[in-house]
């Protein structure tokens, strides 16, 4: 109780107190000037200081994203935003990784609403039937040597991942459900590149093709046959 009493002891609370006060105001006005780039960024269509923002972010990204919405930025232009951001910093390692050793994870609402194929305990068996444009996609992504998963959700991600043990994955499909898988696969230590569809929804979605390809020829040789990337979807 004595010491508790004691001037040194008051002297240490007075220096924890300044400390973390001077910490918090630091990390807010570091958040506040990470925001104000990412509005910029997103509002001019540039990435600033990509060198400042990106490891920023990954510091204080929800701080940020509060401070984004204060600046009058709306869900969809931050979730793009920081899906650019992270396949932005993920681009080298997931280039240096051998394809071998990648997978990517396709929705099955990509499908034809006509698809004959069946689920099976690792997603959708395409059987390339050509009533969409998925068959030939997985067909050339399984050449390059690709891991490709036609998933129904986010469980047989996790599911997969266990079992094949991927050390980066592609994940294809609408805005929040590629947030939400760059996020997991953060937070399984795995380096993840998303792609956003062109049209999303429960049925017949359209996936960014040439986004698709953009990133899956990352680091490796183009496929020696040319493929119609668009596909018969419109
Ligand atoms: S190409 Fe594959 S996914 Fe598309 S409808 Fe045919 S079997 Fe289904």
């Amino acid at each position: 109780m004595m010491f508790l009493e004691s001037d040194a002891w008051v002297a240490l609370m007075t220096v924890i107190g300044e400390i973390t006060f001077f910490f918090i105001l630091g990390m807010v006005l570091t958040a506040i000037v990470l925001a104000i780039i990412a509005t910029a960024s997103i509002t001019r269509g540039k990435f600033y200081l990509p060198r400042i923002l990106i490891p920023g972010m990954v510091l204080l990204e929800g701080l940020v994203k509060a401070f984004c919405k204060l600046l009058g930025l709306d869900d969809k232009d931050l979730i793009t935003f920081f899906i650019t951001l992270r396949n932005t910093m993920n681009t080298k390692a997931f280039a240096e990784t051998a394809v071998e050793h990648r997978a990517i994870f396709l929705p099955h609402c990509l499908r034809s609403a006509n698809c004959p194929a069946h689920l099976t305990p690792e997603g959708l068996k395409c059987r390339n039937c050509g009533r969409c444009p998925v068959g030939e996609n997985v067909k050339w992504l399984e050449e390059a040597g690709y891991h490709v998963f036609i998933i129904p959700g986010s469980t047989f991600i996790k599911r997969m991942v266990k079992k094949y043990r991927p050390e980066a994955i592609i994940g294809v499909g609408c805005l929040m459900e590629v947030k939400e898988g760059i996020d997991m696969a953060d937070r399984m230590g795995i380096i993840a590149i998303g792609v956003v569809n062109f049209k999303d929804g429960c049925v017949e979605t359209i996936a960014d093709w040439v986004g698709v390809k953009d990133a899956a020829m990352l680091g490796i040789e183009a496929p020696s046959c040319p493929v119609d990337l668009h596909g018969s979807a419109k």
